[in-house]
């Protein structure tokens, strides 16, 4: 992948005191064939590449004292650049209700991130209303009213033989009448770009005069992305793109190359088929992601939102000082368990996908039991103390726990490892703070 091919350009760099031109030249060639492996578009790689040769060959780099270390600072901020720079947030009208319009190609995601944005709002105290104007996919209606009740989220609709522009104008004055602050149209798609298709969501745009026109679309779909994307773009004047699948096997190219192409900003990315898997898209973090860095920032605010917060900022400060016992352990675990798959979370931390050796610090759900039984059968000094478990201890709790010996020496294990990992983040956190010095 990206991420990979460019860590071990990167690593060969980093080490070295001093860059030559040719360094550089041979670096580039590695981050040109990367960026093109991963589907990025060939113009908007060559643009890239030479942005940030000019700045590496320049004064900036060579004369540095970590020049290795420079080359990647200017790879990481042109890559955060054309992903927009900043973070470009929903267009909330003062208003209400804001009017989103969701619109794309079927199957990309459309219904299933007019749930998420939602879920996501609503936790912003927004009240969501939901209107249901695919009426030609079969099911298309009920899929919205089911994630509806899920979410306890009211959904509009007039069945399947009135016009979307009709169930659209219709759906907005009830939300006036019910006091609902925000609107998410669920358009319908096609499986290609038509002039039916275009037409349809004109008509609407033209009658409801969303604040947001947000394209849906597949990462998985690479540089067909972009392509979507340019046509939406030309015929609607998007305000903004949801890029979703990235939990998939992409390859990174459509996040690079759509606001680059489009000029249009990505404002959410979404990880999954479940209703949280929704994530405000940060280019800086998107880039450090790219670059094989992990996302601190973005695993925090996750804690952040799903425990409450007091916990959350016992978690982050725990996390930067590495100060944790095996009884914090057993807090967060709780906690852990509530903020979804543990792959993903771990996923997120730096490195960690790729470090063999933390490889089996991949607790599965179904071992998560075992865990906490092995942590309650420690006394109070021996969980904010692990270093004094001796053997008999240690057998002492695994028969306490009804688990082995070497059950217990693997959590022992984990937790150090675990441990580790946090120094290793709180630095990089630390590093973060200091407005990107470097890596
Ligand atoms: P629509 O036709 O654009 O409305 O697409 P849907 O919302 O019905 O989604 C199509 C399929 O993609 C469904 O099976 C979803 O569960 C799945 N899906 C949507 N978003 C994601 C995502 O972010 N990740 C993954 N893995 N699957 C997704
Ligand atoms: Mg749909």
């Amino acid at each position: 992948g990206l991420a990979g091919r460019l860590q071990e350009t990167f690593n060969k760099l980093r080490g070295k005191g001093k860059v030559s031109e040719e360094d550089v030249n041979q670096m580039m060639r590695e981050v040109r064939l990367a960026l093109l492996e991963a589907d990025v578009n060939f113009k908007v790689v060559k643009d890239f590449v030479s942005r940030v040769k000019e700045r590496a060959i320049g004064q900036e780099v060579l004369k540095s004292l970590t020049p290795g270390q420079q080359v990647i600072k200017v790879v990481n901020e042109e890559l955060t650049q054309l992903m927009g720079g900043t973070q470009s947030k929903l267009n909330m009208s003062p208003k209400p209700p804001t009017i989103i319009m969701m619109v794309g190609l079927q199957g990309a995601g459309k219904t299933t991130h007019t749930g998420k944005l939602s879920k996501y709002l609503q936790k912003q105290n927004k009240q969501p209303l939901l209107i249901a104007a695919d009426i030609y996919r079969p099911a298309a209606i009920k899929q919205l009213q089911v994630l509806g009740e899920q979410l306890k989220i009211p959904v509009f609709s007039m069945g399947n033989e009135v016009s979307p522009v009709e169930i659209a104008k219709k759906g907005i004055e009830y939300a006036k009448a019910e006091n609902r602050d925000v609107v998410i149209i669920d358009t319908a798609g096609r499986l290609h770009i038509d002039e039916t298709l275009m037409n349809e969501l004109l008509q609407i745009r033209d009658e409801v005069k969303p604040h947001e026109i947000l394209l849906v679309v597949d990462a998985m779909t690479g540089q067909d992305a972009v392509n979507v994307a340019n046509s939406f773009h030309e015929t609607l004047s998007l305000t903004g793109v949801i890029l979703t699948k990235l939990d998939g096997d992409t390859r990174g190219g459509a996040a690079i190359s759509v606001k680059a192409v489009t000029g249009c900003p990505i404002k959410f990315v979404g990880m999954g088929e479940k209703l949280d898997q929704i994530e405000p898209f940060y280019p800086d973090r998107m880039a450090s992601r790219i670059l094989g860095m992990g996302d601190v920032l973005t695993l925090i605010e996750k804690a952040q939102a799903t425990v409450d917060s007091q916990k959350a900022k016992d978690l982050e400060k725990k996390i930067r000082s590495a100060e944790f016992s095996f009884e914090d352990f057993l807090d967060q675990l709780e906690q852990v368990k509530k903020m979804g798959p543990l792959d993903e979370i771990l996923g997120m931390i730096p490195g960690l996908n790729k470090a063999k050796g933390l490889k089996d610090l991949k607790v599965d759900d179904k071992q998560l039991a075992h865990v906490e039984a092995i942590i309650k059968s420690m006394t109070k000094e021996e969980k904010q103390h692990p270093e004094i478990l001796n053997a008999s201890r240690r057998r002492r709790i695994a028969n306490g726990s009804g688990t082995s010996i070497q059950d217990v020496n693997r959590l022992l294990k984990q937790f150090e490892d675990m441990k580790k990992m946090m120094k290793q983040f709180s630095n990089m956190a630390k590093t973060k703070g200091k407005k990107k010095k470097g890596f």
